[in-house]
């Protein structure tokens, strides 16, 4: 099954707990408009690459599109059309006044020099600005796109547009229009879900936590969950994890891999798989990488208490019947890795007003937000009687249906 068709089968599992009409259904079985670009890049050697580019736009329902750009080499159009889908769901769960959209490069960005990617991320940008702006679609950072990245794109569009207000693109270099608290958003939000939803999951005060992926939200998440007393005993990055039962320290771990390029030898460590690191037993398990990490081949042997998704589409809708049936609760991606698109909404919104809020302002919004949308997924689900993610799935519906309904 292709990534879309598993977001739209997940679809099709919510509405049988709650039936919508079939028109808002349809609508959101198809992306309102999608656009393939080939982007000339001048290398560092002279010669000129093309790379394939897309912009899934998939509902302007509730506001402007909104979502990351991804730079990476399995990226395609199929992949970038599901993540568009649950962002059309996340930002209604979240309430926030944004649609849902999403973009990407098929680049390793690794294999680029730093005026290559910049070349790229402004070319992305000069064959796409017709489709943006503050109040049409609105970037932001997903899959290897930093900060400076998206500064470089903001600076294009500007450039190009005249816009100055940079609210075209969020995720931007604080300082150069990005909102505090940006960086970390989605681990902290990933971290406040958690919070409002620990009594009803029965927890233990201290979780043992495992974490897949060392990027931007895998890397805070980790930091986090430590911070707040919890035990990280194991955590990977593409290319393979470590484990240590008694705890790691993430700080030295992030230093460790800066320093070596690897987290291979981390001192008192020793080496595990991606695969093998998903079944480790622990309280916590945080997907934080890419898709179809959790599926009918592993959900078996998983060991956990608790899933929190914080990538997209980290589990397969086999794997959540398997998950299900061994009584162990998936926070669903759309509402658990809301906390991204929560913060740059904010930012979206600083930018228009010409403000700049501090962190504490940030985080402490987004906190009361994320855990009043997490009790009101939870007592979906009680009420159905159903799992987290068709419960998460019937907010969202719920909140685009009263749209659809206004608008017609
Ligand atoms: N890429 C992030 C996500 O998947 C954040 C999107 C945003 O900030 O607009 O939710």
């Amino acid at each position: 099954m292709n990534q879309f068709q598993s977001a739209l089968e997940q679809l099709g599992r919510a509405v049988v707990v709650k039936p919508f009409d079939s028109t808002l259904i349809e609508r959101l079985s198809v992306p309102e408009r999608e656009v393939r670009v080939s982007i000339p890049v001048l290398m560092d050697d002279g010669t000129t690459k093309l790379f394939e580019g897309y912009r899934v736009q998939h509902s302007s329902l509730r506001g402007p599109y909104k979502g990351g750009i991804r730079y990476h080499e399995q990226a395609d159009n199929n992949e970038v059309r599901a993540l568009a889908f649950w962002m059309t769901l996340k930002c209604a769960i979240a309430n926030i006044p944004m649609g849902g959209g999403k973009g990407g490069v098929t680049v390793n960005p690794k294999l680029l020099s730093k005026t290559e990617l910049e070349r790229l991320s402004r070319g992305f940008v000069r064959m796409l600005y017709p489709v943006f702006g503050p109040h049409v679609d609105v970037p932001a950072p997903d899959v290897n796109t930093t900060p400076e990245i998206l500064g470089w794109m903001a600076d294009e569009y500007a450039l190009l547009t005249g816009d100055t207000t940079g609210a075209a693109f969020t995720g931007k270099p604080v300082g150069r229009g990005g909102s505090e608290g940006r960086g970390q958003a989605t681990g902290m939000g990933g971290f406040y879900v958690f919070e409002a939803l620990k009594e009803f999951l029965h927890l233990p005060g201290e979780c043992r936590v495992v974490v897949q992926g060392m990027g931007n939200v895998g890397g805070n998440a980790a930091s986090i969950f430590q911070k707040h007393g919890h035990k990280i005993i194991a955590i990977s990055d593409s290319r393979g994890g470590i484990v240590n039962e008694s705890g790691l320290d993430i700080a030295a771990v992030e230093a460790y891999k800066k320093e070596t390029g690897t987290l291979v030898g981390f001192p008192g460590s020793r080496t595990i798989s991606n695969t093998e690191l998903l079944e480790l037993l622990c309280d916590v398990l945080i997907p934080a990488a890419l898709e179809n990490q959790i599926t009918k081949e592993n959900a078996s042997r998983i060991q956990t208490k608790l899933v929190l998704e914080l990538a997209n589409g980290p589990t397969t809708p086999e794997a959540d019947d398997i998950l299900l049936a061994r009584g162990i609760p998936v926070i669903p991606d759309i509402l658990a890795n809301a906390g991204g698109v929560v913060v740059s909404t904010f930012e979206w919104e600083q930018n228009l007003k010409n403000e700049h809020w501090t962190e504490e302002v940030v985080l402490q919004k987004l906190q009361q937000l994320l855990a009043k949308e997490a009790v009101h997924v939870w007592k979906h689900a009680t009420e159905l009687k159903t799992d987290l993610r068709r419960a998460a799935f019937v907010v969202a519906l719920s909140r685009l249906d009263a749209t659809l309904r206004k608008a017609q």
